[in-house]
């Protein structure tokens, strides 16, 4: 068998959260009953007009000055020809000819080293809505919520050559939107959805094979799945001597296959043309500057100033801008407490176990980050000590309760009065003697155990230091 190499391109769809639609007045809000978030102009009745909604430029153009874009001046939309039962006007508005954003790249790391993958443009769009087909009846009902939701389309050049380098692409760009806070990209909720273009030629060849595109792929384990399987099928056709055909390919992520649903029509099938309803753009240096100047700090720039700023090792740091939902608690929590390596080590160590545990993400569920830093103070100026400290926290994750009044009624303020704790070290030395004579003969390690005994005489909330300090200090006058 040959070697082959496989070249792919990729077209990333993110829904923006914009609190309206790109064209009226309806909500983008995920869900609701069907049907609920729709009026006249989404729904595509006659006579009425598009209004478009500012804030989707604003965010295309944050998106494309994050990655790298050409922001274009002169911008339109146009009509995109077609009849699909989800989209009621028969057409969708979308940009062919002067696409918003052009020319980026995005920067990824794998395994095998850095890679500038190019952006070839960005557009702006309309998404359509949803059919629910109804196996029992055999019906299909119609949801229009989505329809009219805006969209960026991302188009990349052909430049991937393995899933990694297509994973790693996808989740650069799901973290920049987020960061961005143009987009949620939640593939599960289908905010984020990647149609995969794929060919494989004989490695060496300058010539692109032909390509198959598969679409709307569900989750990033499904996208590496379909890059492998669709890769074996193109081979495996060439070797036999067949021909790969240019179509669309549905894939089936429980059978692990991919069909063919139609096969690829060309930009002139949709008979595109500028959308009359709609007035031109036009972007002023002085907006564009305005938005670049706003524009947030992004992951990379972050990993590095923690790492060389703030003393985050580079593990952490990448653990923690890997998530935005968790630089935020981060950012928070340092503010507060004024020491970001404590913060950094509580997030990893205990926060981070509390969302394991629970089987959920930061993303899911709310963490205040000023009560994170809040409970890391109180241990930190010894109010509570860090056995307290987890608890504390632990019920702050369930339950969002204030860290110190939570302390106050659950008693854990630590004990670091030497009154109180003198007599509970005396007693645990006067029950063990066993445990003291060894230690006197030189078996260290049972201060260990006193401490141990020590703790749970002051029912686990004294000044661990202060108990070993005075333990040491009784026993070396006993010996
Ligand atoms: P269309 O407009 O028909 O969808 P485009 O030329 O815009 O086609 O390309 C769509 C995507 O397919 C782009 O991401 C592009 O990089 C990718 N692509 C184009 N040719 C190939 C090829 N031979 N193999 C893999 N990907 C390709
Ligand atoms: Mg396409
Ligand atoms: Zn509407």
């Amino acid at each position: 068998m040959r070697d082959y190499e496989m070249v792919i391109g990729l077209e990333v769809h993110c829904e923006l959260s914009t609190e309206s639609k790109i064209f009226c007045g309806c909500s983008t809000k995920f869900g609701g009953a069907p049907n609920t978030h729709v009026c006249e102009v989404c729904s595509g009745m006659p006579g009425t007009l598009p209004t478009l909604n500012a804030k989707v430029v604003e965010f295309a153009v944050k998106a494309g000055l994050a990655l790298n874009c050409d922001i274009t001046r002169n911008n339109k939309f146009d009509r995109k020809n077609y009849f699909y039962p989800d989209l009621p006007k028969a057409y969708q508005i979308s940009q062919l000819y002067c696409p918003i954003c052009r020319n980026g790249h995005v920067d990824i790391k794998t395994s095998s080293g850095e890679k500038s993958i190019g952006i070839h443009e960005i557009h702006m769009e309309e998404d359509a809505g949803k059919l629910i087909h109804d196996e029992a009846t055999g019906m299909t009902r119609v949801d229009f919520n989505r329809c009219g939701v805006p969209l960026l389309e991302i188009v990349s050049e052909p430049d991937f050559r393995s899933a990694e380098e297509v994973i790693a692409y996808l989740t650069k760009i799901r973290d920049t939107m987020q960061y961005l806070g143009v987009s949620d990209c939640k593939m599960q909720e289908g905010s984020m959805r990647a149609d995969v273009n794929l060919s494989v030629r004989p490695r060496g060849a300058s010539e692109f094979g032909t390509r198959t595109e598969m679409k709307n792929i569900a989750s990033f384990k499904a996208i590496e799945r379909a890059i492998e399987y669709e890769r074996e099928r193109q081979i495996d056709l060439i070797e036999e001597g067949g021909k790969v055909v240019q179509e669309t390919r549905r894939w089936d992520d429980e059978k692990e296959y991919t069909y063919a649903m139609r096969s690829k029509e060309d930009a002139q099938d949709y008979k595109y043309f500028p959308d009359p309803d709609l007035m031109p753009v036009f972007i002023s240096e002085e907006y564009l500057e305005s938005i670049r100047a706003a524009l947030p700090e992004l992951a990379d720039k972050k990993r590095e100033r923690y790492v060389t700023d703030l003393g985050l090792t580079e593990y952490d740091a990448d653990i923690i801008t890997g998530d935005v939902a968790l630089v935020k608690i981060f950012e928070q929590a340092a503010a507060k407490c004024g020491n970001a390596k404590d913060a950094a080590n509580w997030i990893l160590t205990d926060l981070l176990k509390l969302y394991n545990d629970a089987g959920i993400t930061p993303e899911d569920k709310f963490f205040s980050g000023d009560k994170l830093g809040t409970v890391i103070k109180m241990v930190s100026d010894g109010k509570v000590n860090r056995k307290s400290g987890k608890k504390i926290l632990t019920a702050v994750f369930e339950n969002d309760v204030d860290p110190e009044e939570y302390a106050d009624k659950n008693g854990l303020a630590q004990v670091s009065d030497a009154s109180a704790i003198e007599p509970a070290i005396r007693k645990v030395l006067d029950v063990n003697p066993k445990a003291v004579e060894e230690y006197l003969a030189g078996n260290v390690k049972n201060i260990q155990f006193l401490i141990g005994q020590s703790m749970r005489e002051l029912r686990g909330k004294g000044d661990p230091k202060m108990i070993k300090d005075l333990l040491e200090k009784f026993l070396s006058e006993m010996s």
